[in-house]
C-alpha cells in the first residue's frame, strides 16, 4: 500500500515552521519522501489543497477505559470522589465492559487527531485488542498495586501481558510496567518493578508522580523525601520514566531529573478540574526538561479530546505565570508529538520527516476555525477543534476518513457502552 499526498502543508517540528506546497509519500507504514512535485507510482493518490497534515498526535497518559465515570460523579472532594463514587463502581468491571468502554475512548482520540496512546488500567489484553482491531499505536501499561496484597498476582498478569502483546503487528503495539503510584506500592514492590523492568522488558516504566499536594507531604512525612527524591532513591530513576502529572515537582527535583531519561506528562484538564495545582511547565520547559502531553482518564477529564488538551494546556501557563511568552505553540506541538513519541520509548515516530513512521493527521483548512489563514501554528493550538480533523493515517493506514472510523463502527460502540453501563449500576 502507498499513498501520495500532493501539495499540501505540512507542520516541521525541527524547524518550527509550516511548509507550504510539499507531496509527501508513504510506503508500508513508512514517509518514503518528502519533497515537490514528486514523480512516484501509487496506489492512492490524495489532493492536499486546503489542508494541513501534522505528525499524528501521542497521548502519553489515559485511562482509556474508564469512559463509563464520565459526568457520573463530578465536584466532588478527591478522596470522597475516589473512595465513595469511583471506586466501588469500577470493580465491578469486567474484561469486556473494559473492551467497550476502551472502545469509545479510542474512538474520541482518532476524531482528535491521536494517533498513539499510552494506556494505565487493567484487562489490558482487551485494551491491546482494541487498539489492534482499530488501527491506533498503543503503549499497554498494566497498572500495578499491592495495597490490596495481590503484588504478586499483578507482576505474573503483567509478564503474561508483555509476552502476548508486546510488538505485536510490527511493533504497534508496546508493553510498559506502571506502578500506579507511590501511595499504593509498597517500597519493596516499587524496587520489584524496577528491577524487572531493568531485568525483564525495557527499561521503561509509567507512573503517577507528584500529582497532589497530599502525595508530596505524605512521602515527606513517611520517607523523609519528596515523591520523585523518593523514586531516585529506589532505583527508578535509572529507567526511562514517563511520569504522569509532576504538578508539584519541585526545583530540586527538576535539578535531579534534568539530565535523565525523565519524561512528565501534562494533563491540564485533569489538574484543573481535580483542583491538583498548575505544573510548572514554562520552569521545567527553561531547564530542557522534555514534557509530553496526556488527557489522562474520563473520570476526570471527562473527554479524550487531544485538541482540547493542547488548547488548554496552551493558554493556562501564561496567566499562571502571568507571562503572555510562556510555553509558546509550538512548545504545546512538541509535547504533543516528538516528545510523547520518545517519552514512551518509539524511535523514528513523532516527525514528519523522511524514513519516519506514516503516522499522520489531515486538518481540514476549510474551516471556521482556520478562517483567514494567519499562523497556522497558532491555529493548531490556540483556535482549531477537533472537528477540524478530517482523516487521520497511522501505520501507512487511514484509520479514519472524512470523520469516518475506518476499522470502527463508532454507533455501535455508543449503543454497547451506554446498555453496559445500566448494566453495571445495577451489578
Ligand atoms: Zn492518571
Amino acid at each position: 500500500m502507498s499513498i501520495l499526498i500532493k501539495n499540501i502543508s505540512y507542520l516541521d517540528i525541527e524547524k518550527e515552521k509550516i511548509i507550504e506546497h510539499a507531496d509527501i509519500f508513504i510506503e508500508a507504514s513508512i514517509i518514503k519522501k518528502i519533497g515537490e512535485n514528486l514523480k512516484v507510482n501509487a496506489d492512492e493518490i490524495l489532493d492536499g489543497e486546503n489542508k494541513l497534515l501534522t505528525p499524528g498526535f501521542v497521548n502519553a497518559h489515559t485511562h482509556l477505559g474508564m469512559s463509563y465515570f464520565r459526568n457520573y460523579a463530578d465536584d466532588l472532594a478527591l478522596m470522597d470522589w475516589l473512595q465513595n463514587e469511583i471506586w466501588p463502581v469500577e470493580a465491578k468491571l469486567n474484561a469486556e465492559d473494559i473492551y467497550w468502554s476502551s472502545m469509545l475512548s479510542i474512538i474520541e482520540n482518532i476524531k482528535s487527531g491521536v494517533t498513539t496512546f499510552c494506556d494505565m488500567y487493567y484487562e489490558m489484553d482487551r485494551v491491546g485488542d482494541a487498539a489492534l482491531e482499530s488501527g491506533i499505536r498503543g503503549v499497554l501499561t498494566r497498572g500495578m498495586t499491592d495495597v490490596d496484597g495481590k503484588g504478586e498476582e499483578k507482576l505474573q498478569e503483567f509478564d503474561a501481558l508483555y509476552n502476548n502483546y508486546h510488538n505485536r503487528s510490527d511493533g504497534r503495539i508496546r508493553v510498559v510496567p506502571a506502578p500506579h503510584a507511590i501511595y499504593t506500592c509498597s517500597t519493596e514492590f516499587l524496587k520489584e518493578i524496577s528491577e524487572n523492568a531493568k531485568k525483564l522488558y525495557d527499561n521503561i516504566i509509567h507512573i503517577h508522580l507528584s500529582e497532589t499536594l497530599t502525595e508530596v507531604e505524605d512521602s515527606k512525612k513517611e520517607y523523609g523525601m519528596t515523591p520523585i527524591e523518593y523514586v531516585n532513591s529506589l532505583g527508578l530513576l535509572d529507567s526511562q520514566i514517563i511520569a504522569a502529572h509532576c504538578v508539584h515537582i519541585t526545583d530540586e527535583e527538576i535539578e535531579l531529573v534534568k539530565n535523565k531519561k525523565f519524561y512528565p506528562v501534562y494533563n491540564p484538564s485533569s489538574n484543573l478540574k481535580l483542583a491538583s495545582g498548575f505544573t510548572p511547565v514554562d520552569k521545567m520547559l527553561k531547564n530542557n526538561i522534555k514534557l509530553a502531553l496526556g488527557t489522562d482518564g474520563d473520570s476526570s477529564n471527562n473527554n479524550q479530546d487531544f485538541v482540547e488538551e493542547m488548547h488548554i494546556g496552551g493558554i493556562v501557563n501564561k496567566a499562571v505565570t502571568m507571562n503572555e511568552k510562556a510555553v509558546p505553540a509550538i512548545e504545546i506541538l512538541k509535547m504533543a508529538t516528538i516528545n510523547g513519541a520518545e517519552a514512551l520509548g518509539f524511535e523514528k515516530l513523532g516527525l514528519i520527516k523522511e524514513d519516519y513512521m506514516a503516522d499522520l493527521t489531515i486538518f481540514d483548512l476549510n474551516s471556521n476555525s482556520f478562517t483567514p489563514r494567519n499562523n497556522l501554528i497558532s491555529a493548531l493550538v490556540y483556535s482549531a477543534n477537533s472537528h477540524d480533523v478530517e482523516s487521520v493515517i497511522c501505520d501507512g493506514k487511514f484509520i479514519m476518513r472524512d470523520r469516518e472510523l475506518v476499522n470502527v463502527d463508532e454507533e455501535k460502540v455508543r449503543q454497547v457502552v451506554n446498555k453496559r453501563w445500566e448494566d453495571i449500576k445495577s451489578r
